[in-house]
This record gives C-alpha cells, sequence and structure tokens, in this order.
C-alpha cells in the first residue's frame, strides 16, 4: 500500500548553538495509521532533533502545512443515514470525546469539515471502507 505522505520545510534556531537549522514537518499514513514526524538538522554544529507519534500532530505541526500546502475540506458525496457509522468512524480515526465526533459529523455534513490533505485522505479511505463516500476539496490537488 502506498504511504500517503506531506511534508512542510521550516527553519529554527538550534536548540545547542542558536544557528539556524532547517527542518521538516511531517504528517503520514502508514499501515492505515495517521502518523506525525519532525526532523530539524543543525548546519553549523549537526546536532539532529527528531520527534514523533502517532496520531493528530501538534498544532504547530499542521499549521506548518497548513501554510504550505492549503487546507482541504471533506464533504458526504451525497447525504447519508449513516450517522452512527459517521461518529465512530471519526472516533477510531481521531479519538477524541462523543461531543468532538459529533460536531466533526455536523461539519463534515455541512461541508465545513477541514484539514490537511494526508488526514482527509486518511479518513476518506476509512469512510470507504464502511460503504460512505466523502469527496475531498479545495488545496492543492494531488496525484492519487
Ligand atoms: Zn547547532
Amino acid at each position: 500500500m502506498a504511504v500517503i505522505t506531506q511534508a512542510a520545510s521550516f527553519t529554527s534556531p538550534c536548540g545547542y548553538c542558536g544557528q539556524e537549522g532547517t527542518g521538516w514537518n511531517v504528517q503520514l499514513v502508514r499501515d492505515d495509521k495517521l502518523f506525525w514526524e519532525t526532523e530539524m538538522e543543525c548546519h553549523s554544529c549537526g546536532l539532529v532533533v527528531h520527534d514523533g507519534d502517532p496520531g493528530a500532530a501538534p498544532e504547530r505541526i499542521r499549521e506548518s502545512l497548513l501554510l504550505q500546502h492549503g487546507s482541504f475540506r471533506l464533504r458526504l458525496a451525497e447525504p447519508s443515514g449513516s450517522g452512527a457509522k459517521i461518529l465512530k468512524v471519526f472516533r477510531d480515526a481521531l479519538g477524541g470525546s462523543m461531543a468532538e465526533a459529533k460536531e466533526h459529523s455536523r461539519k463534515l455534513a455541512d461541508g465545513e469539515f477541514e484539514g490537511t490533505s494526508v488526514e482527509l485522505r486518511f479518513l476518506r479511505d476509512r469512510f470507504r471502507k464502511e460503504g460512505i463516500d466523502v469527496l475531498i476539496e479545495g488545496g492543492i490537488a494531488q496525484p492519487e
């Protein structure tokens, strides 16, 4: 299975020597799970900082991806009577409370659920497995 990934570059002062370092914030889907990673390398002292975890990315990483690649929207291909299934997909995919899943679900129905390309492609695959067709709109078109 192809790995879905998107990266945004950034520069930031090195935590060791204070010189400018460059790095990448990355979101990806691997083995049907969402991950985030960040890596920075200092060109002066060679310090490499790496971090990452499964699950939703920290806000600063999401923001850099949204800024460099655009925000995408997810909406239902057609009105769905599968409210319970939709809530389950959101909870399984993103974790969080039932109230959050309901809010996501309302936004999806209104075509207002926004996220990064990787997040929405991750969700789209989950919805399709449940037989719910969803569309991704906006941002920069990416090859499938
Ligand atoms: Zn350094």
